[in-house]
């Protein structure tokens, strides 16, 4: 049997899991700032919510889906993303019938059958909010603020917002037109996908990553030109509320994001440094999928966020606050003698239950082989238990960080680590 996981899954080890851990923090609390509430879905659906709800025009549905059938014969798909199980529990648990908007996030792990390339994993984890129940356009802002938010608490200053607004099923059928009209002299210059695409969903030859595809679409008339006049006012207010944010945009009009529902609103965050995959995330507004996937017309938009790309980035334009240095215990007991044992456990114990982390020996090594143990642990603070000490009633606290010992009384010992470790909050919060 061969010991390695399947192609394109990580383990996250705990050197690393302590940084998902407070980059998890950072988004639930980003998310509840603004008013969403988590909701955690399964990671497998019908296969058919996706084909409907992502699209089957789409790369996810084509080609990168993890679709088995089970043992009842049923088709189910290990979710690629996100929206669609949310739309598909908004909808069965009939959320439409209380106050409006529905304002979720969800985060976990997606599934897509990709080729594995740096950065990119066939098991991978996402983050994403969705606001369902409201066309106003400013919750395309709010949404897009909860982006921005997100990354620069990370400490992540270099990134793009990019905006462009697709339209609706009013003005885009005009559009598709205009753009084949333009295409169709350089139809056979496309990439294999885009000849495809060509009849069914033009408007994704525009962000197709082929350089003979880009040649192609150089001098396309762009969709803004074409834009009714709710989706124009729509897409107005949209930059005047991110104006009053104070965040800024590109206009990119050939940004149409890859799903085939998107309406008015579509955005990318874009890091510099993360080479071919620049986008870190991004959405849209997609007012035509709840009814699609069998609900009542409602409105929705939302945005998805790519974790491992997030926390890279994270790591490479704040080096400092990402670093992997965890150390698992605060304070490591150890003991001159095995006898001591149980006067270990149960100041441990005392440590435990005063809110800090704390550990000893389990191998019965000597006390230097403790103390060298203890160093390998990253322990902040060691304390010893000795015969003499053990007879006066104190013991000895040694702080690893300033290299220096001291004899505390045994009735103190609590309240002396707890000086030295349990840091005032602003001072956590600038780690
Ligand atoms: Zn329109
Ligand atoms: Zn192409």
């Amino acid at each position: 049997m061969e010991i390695s996981g399947p192609r394109g899954t990580r383990d996250i080890l705990p050197e690393e899991s302590y940084l998902w851990q407070k980059m998890e923090n950072i988004l639930h609390q980003a998310a509840q700032q603004y008013g969403f509430s988590e909701v955690r879905l399964p990671v497998f659906e019908h296969t058919e919510l996706f084909e409907r709800g992502v699209g089957d025009t789409t790369d996810i549905v084509q080609k990168e889906m993890y679709t088995f059938t089970d043992r009842g014969e049923r088709s189910i798909t290990l979710r690629p993303e996100g929206t669609a199980p949310s739309v598909r529990s908004f909808i069965e648990h009939k959320i439409f019938t209380k106050a409006q908007p529905t304002k979720w996030y969800y985060m976990g792990p997606m599934f897509r059958y990709d080729r594995p390339q740096a950065g990119r994993f066939r098991q991978f984890h996402q983050f994403g909010i969705e606001a369902f129940g409201t066309s106003d356009p400013d919750i395309d802002a709010e949404v897009m603020a909860v982006m921005v938010r997100i990354v620069k608490t990370m400490g992540i200053s270099q990134f793009q917002l990019h905006l462009n607004s697709v339209g609706c099923p009013d003005c885009r059928p005009l559009y598709r037109e205009r753009l084949i009209q333009y295409l169709t002299p350089f139809e056979r210059d496309f990439c294999g996908d885009c000849k495809q695409r060509f009849h069914k969903n033009p408007l994704r030859i525009l962000d197709c990553k082929n350089p003979g595809c880009q040649e192609a679409v150089k001098g396309h008339p762009a969709l803004s030109d074409y834009l009714c006049d709710r989706c124009g006012q729509h897409f107005e207010q949209v930059k005047n509320t991110l104006a009053l944010y104070g965040i800024d945009y590109v206009l990119n009009p050939q940004l149409v994001r890859g799903l085939d529902y998107y309406t008015k609103t579509a955005f990318e965050l874009l890091l510099p440094d993360l080479g071919a995959q620049a986008a870190v995330g991004g959405g849209g507004r997609y007012d035509g999928l709840i009814e699609e996937c069998g609900g009542p017309p409602t409105p929705g938009i939302g945005f998805a966020i790519g974790l491992e790309r997030l926390l890279t980035a994270a790591q490479k334009q704040n080096p400092e606050a990402w670093q992997a240095s965890y150390s698992p215990v605060d304070v490591f007991v150890v003991t001159a003698e095995n006898e001591f044992a149980p006067d270990a456990c149960s100041l441990l114990e005392e440590i435990r239950g005063s809110g800090m982390k704390a550990d000893k020996d389990y191998l019965s090594r000597s006390l230097k082989a403790q103390m060298k143990f203890a160093g390998k642990t990253g322990a902040r603070l060691v304390i010893v238990i000795g015969e003499e000490e053990k007879k006066k009633g104190y013991f000895v606290l040694r702080d690893m960080k300033l290299h220096e010992q001291r004899q505390i009384p045994a009735d103190q010992i609590i309240d002396e680590i707890k000086s030295i470790l349990v840091k005032p909050e602003e001072e956590q919060y600038a780690e």
